[in-house]
């Protein structure tokens, strides 16, 4: 698959669309969205709308998040190059590539092995590999790691991971949407201590289900 100028003309105008109607700011989050081609990570027969604000299915019945989303959940992250960021729910890989190009030290992981997979190896040929890639169960996150800095979770829970929140450093943010299977609200704790958590809610978002079964995929 090619980076043409069609598909670069196209990004411009999408971060140019997430700037002016979503109120995106961050300019390191629209740089690496204007760096990074959405199109790789997606079938070729979608190609042609990769630009759009629209999820597609990716492998194993799930899918690659709205640009938007993207946009948003990272922005709330706050992110400073250097930080050391968890992401739940690795998918196709393309929230970990905006990370990774905008210099976070990024751990993932995806409980559907054929994502896992396809993941590493398109993350791999284009140069925006992770620091570690795991294939496994998010719930339990990467107690071997912690703690992060930052922790991102592409899936909506129905319950707030307690593993995750002890593997936040003092400081720290996780962005999660919470919910049941048709909507979720999207949230963002800080972590004061291990005791206390400032909440702060940002709307309504329908993402694919956080899986809390231990049988792998
Ligand atoms: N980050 C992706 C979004 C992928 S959709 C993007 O850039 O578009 C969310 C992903 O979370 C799916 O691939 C799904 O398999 C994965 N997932 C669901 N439950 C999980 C769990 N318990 N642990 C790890 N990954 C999980």
């Amino acid at each position: 698959m090619k980076d043409n100028y069609i598909h670069k003309g196209k990004r411009k105008i999408l971060v140019r669309y997430l700037r002016d109607n979503l109120l995106i700011n961050d300019e390191a989050v629209l740089d690496a969205m204007e760096i990074v081609p959405r199109h790789f990570f997606m079938e070729s027969i979608f190609e042609d709308f990769a630009y759009e604000d629209r999820a597609f299915p990716i492998a194993a019945g799930q899918t690659i998040s709205h640009p938007s989303t993207v946009a948003e959940q990272t922005q709330l992250l706050e992110l400073k190059s250097g930080e050391k960021i968890l992401e739940i729910g690795t998918g196709c890989g393309y929230q970990t590539a905006v990370l990774v190009q905008m210099g976070a030290i990024v751990y993932t992981i995806e409980r559907q092995k054929s994502l896992y997979d396809f993941s590493k190896e398109k993350l791999k040929s284009m140069d925006l590999l992770p620091f570690y890639q795991g294939f496994g169960d998010g719930f339990a996150g990467l107690p071997h790691f912690a703690p992060f800095d930052k922790i991102i979770v592409t899936c909506g829970a129905d319950t707030l991971p307690t593993a995750l929140l002890h593997q936040l450093k003092n400081g720290g943010k996780i962005i999660i949407p919470l919910g049941d299977k048709e909507e979720q609200t999207l949230f963002r704790f800080t972590k004061i201590n291990e005791k206390e958590f400032e909440k702060e809610e940002f709307g309504a978002y329908k993402f694919v289900p956080m899986l809390s079964n231990t049988n792998l995929e």
